[in-house]
Parts: C-alpha cells; sequence; structure tokens
C-alpha cells in the first residue's frame, strides 16, 4: 500500500497539532456530573446566551434547505448601523478566527514577517505557522502592554507585512491606547487590530479606518451575542482592502442561522446590552473578591474575563504582591485549575512559561461567580 504521508507539505507535517476543546457532555460525563452543573469559565463565553429574539429568528426561519447569502447582505447593512461604517467595509466569517486566516492568507506567503505580542491570542500564531510566515514575537511588557516603539524597531528590522494586535487583550483584559495604534498606523504595515471584547470596553477604533487604509478591526458575535456556538464574527475593512478578502473567501462561510440569528441580535441591542452590563458588573465585583485573596495578583480587565497570578507557589518565576510580601497559597495554577475541575468549575490555565503561574477566569452569572469563589477560597483556606 503506498503511504502519502511524504507528500505532505513538510511544514505541516511538522506542525503540533491544535489541543481541541472537549466538548461539554464528555466533559460532564468524565467528572461524572450532570451538564447544567458544570460551571464553565474557561473559553469567555456569553453565560445570558443568545437573545430570545434571535433563537425565535432560527426557530421560525422557513429556507434552511437553501445556501446562505455569500455577501450576507442583510446582515452589512445591520451591521453598518451598529459599528457607524458603510456596508461596504464590512465583511463576514464564520468566527472573527476565519477572518483572522483570511488576512493571513491574504499578506503572508512563506518566510514573510508578522509581528505578534505575546502573550496574546493564540490563533494569530497557529494561523501564521499555517502560512510558513515567520512569526516575530515582541513580547509586552509586566502590565501587559505593548511596547510601541519595540513593535516599530522589530517591523523595520524584519520588513514585517503585519502587526496583529487585540484589544481589550486576551488574556490580561488590557486596553491598547488610541495613541498608540495611530502611531502603529504610520509605520509600512497592516495593522490589525482584534476588538473580539470591544463591547465590553467601550472603546474602539473602528472610526480611523476610513482614514487609514492600512487598517483592519476584527469584531465578533460570540462575546457580547452569546452567539459563540454559531460561529459569526465580522472585520471593517478600508475598500483597497476588502475586494481582495471577497475574492478569496469561501462563498458560504456563514451559514444561515448564523447570519439570522446575528441580524436578530442587531434587532434586540437592549436587551443584549442589558447582559453586557450585567457582565461588566460582574467583572468588577469579581475583581473586588479575588483581590481580596492574598495569594492572587488580579490583573485589572476591561473585557469579560480577569487574569490571576497565583503567588508564592512551586512554578518557576515566584511573584510577589506589590507590596513586596510573598503569600504562600500552596498550590500552582494547574493545581488550582485541576481542583476547581474536580467540583465541575472550568477556568483556563496556560502552558506558556510566561502565563504558567497564572489563571484566567470568565465572568459568569452572579451565582456561578459566587459558586467559583467559594470553591477558590476552599482552596486557599
Ligand atoms: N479574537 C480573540 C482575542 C479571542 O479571544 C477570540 C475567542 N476566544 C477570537 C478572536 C475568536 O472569536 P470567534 O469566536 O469570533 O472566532
Amino acid at each position: 500500500m503506498p503511504s502519502a504521508t511524504h507528500l505532505l507539505r513538510p511544514d505541516i507535517a511538522a506542525l503540533e497539532s491544535y489541543t481541541p476543546i472537549v466538548p461539554l457532555e464528555v466533559l460532564a460525563a468524565r467528572l461524572g456530573l450532570p451538564i447544567d452543573q458544570l460551571v464553565k469559565l474557561d473559553a469567555n463565553e456569553n453565560p445570558y446566551g443568545p437573545s430570545p429574539r434571535a433563537l425565535a429568528a432560527m426557530a421560525s426561519y422557513p429556507y434552511y434547505a437553501i445556501y446562505p447569502d455569500p455577501e450576507h447582505g442583510r446582515l452589512r447593512e445591520k451591521l453598518s448601523h451598529y459599528v457607524g461604517q458603510p456596508p461596504e467595509r464590512i465583511i463576514c466569517g464564520a468566527g472573527a478566527d476565519e477572518l483572522i486566516d483570511l488576512l493571513m492568507r491574504a499578506f503572508l506567503t512563506p518566510g514573510d514577517a508578522i509581528i505578534n505580542c505575546p502573550p496574546t491570542f493564540g490563533m494569530y500564531a497557529f494561523d501564521a505557522a499555517l502560512q510558513a510566515a515567520r512569526v516575530i514575537n515582541v513580547p509586552r511588557d509586566e502590565a501587559f502592554d505593548v511596547d510601541i516603539e519595540a513593535v516599530a524597531q522589530a517591523s523595520e528590522d524584519h520588513g514585517a507585512k503585519m502587526v496583529i494586535l487585540t484589544s481589550p487583550n486576551n488574556p490580561s483584559g488590557n486596553l491598547m491606547p488610541r495613541a498608540d495604534i495611530e502611531r502603529l498606523l504610520e509605520l509600512p504595515l497592516l495593522v490589525v487590530v482584534d476588538e473580539a471584547y470591544t463591547e465590553f470596553a467601550g472603546s474602539s477604533v473602528v472610526d480611523l479606518v476610513g482614514h487609514h487604509p492600512n487598517l483592519v478591526v476584527l469584531r465578533t458575535f460570540s462575546k457580547w451575542a452569546g452567539l459563540a456556538g454559531l460561529r459569526v464574527g465580522y472585520g471593517i475593512v478600508h475598500e483597497e482592502i476588502i475586494t481582495h478578502l471577497w475574492k478569496i473567501k469561501q462563498p458560504y462561510n456563514v451559514n444561515v442561522a448564523a447570519q439570522v440569528a446575528a441580524e436578530a441580535s442587531l434587532d434586540d441591542l437592549e436587551y443584549l446590552t442589558g447582559n453586557i452590563m450585567r457582565i461588566v458588573a460582574e467583572r468588577e465585583r469579581l475583581y473586588e473578591a479575588l483581590s481580596a485573596l492574598s495569594g492572587l495578583h488580579v490583573y485589572p480587565s476591561r473585557a469579560n474575563f480577569l487574569l490571576c497570578r497565583v503567588l508564592g507557589t512551586k512554578d518557576e518565576g515566584r511573584r510577589t504582591k506589590e507590596d513586596g510580601s510573598m503569600k504562600n497559597s500552596g498550590s500552582s495554577a494547574t493545581e488550582i485549575k485541576d481542583a476547581l475541575a474536580q467540583q465541575g468549575i472550568l477556568i483556563r490555565y496556560y502552558r506558556a512559561p510566561e502565563l504558567r503561574d497564572c489563571i484566567r477566569v470568565s465572568v459568569g452569572t452572579p451565582e456561578q461567580n459566587d459558586t467559583f469563589l467559594a470553591a477558590l477560597r476552599g482552596l486557599f483556606a
């Protein structure tokens, strides 16, 4: 039998597999708990789910046997009002994830350089690797701010084509100052600003797209509108570039249910804004409660999650509170994550060295957050 593995692209053959997320029912079975007892705070999803209008619109939509509108015209009209940009500058994707991939396919050929500012969303480096691009990492500082001049220097040194930045950043939750983005826009680069969490921050640079042909802003319905499972995101892209993205996009990339649900969400902003406000209020309550635990340093966040550094653990890179004291929680980030998972509470932890002593918790409902806090206090007691 002839094998075909030697015919694979060598860079794909050598690529490490992506660790897939375990489905809820599998997790529940593994932990021996019913699904509705899981407190899922590990993927920055919206604990309130979709708007009832989105659910009703999907239930009553009659044309699922027909292919979707490849230009998602109605959705772009509604998005145009939502973002204050003309529909001609808007393109939709199966999640912001698809648009990240699309941009990299449009701009990066093997060996091209892209600037990444870790710690940040992992898909940037992953998608760049699929294009066999060179990922030039310009690490963020201790407060997770981007060193703009270091980005400018690295861009010049490596002849980079693109820089991709998240604001608010995942996993740290901090915003990029608008002036920093304006400075980057002076460089001969495509500047991609991923605003997946912008609705929780109340701050955006989308208004700059019309004035800067080298700016792309990415957004999603996964977080604020509770549609993560339906996969719908969009990009606001200058006319000079968007035509090229239309050429390479799969025609039916956004499925009909996702388009219907996204349109209905934009018709139900009052309801969804109420949920955003609840999440933001809970974020602040959670921040205060977590900051009161002596074993944690909590980073201020403008998103729907909080990053916490576990202090004085066995992990390398032991850290101290600002007052210089070393409080010992006794548990490492992974031990905390495992102990919470045993109780059905799921949070995110990291293998990257700079985050190995960190956990990230998504903001849930008040009840979910109380369950998480009580369990965490139990571990720190
Ligand atoms: N960008 C960032 C910064 C994210 O954190 C995520 C989701 N975790 C995405 C993009 C992907 O969003 P979507 O669900 O729209 O693909």
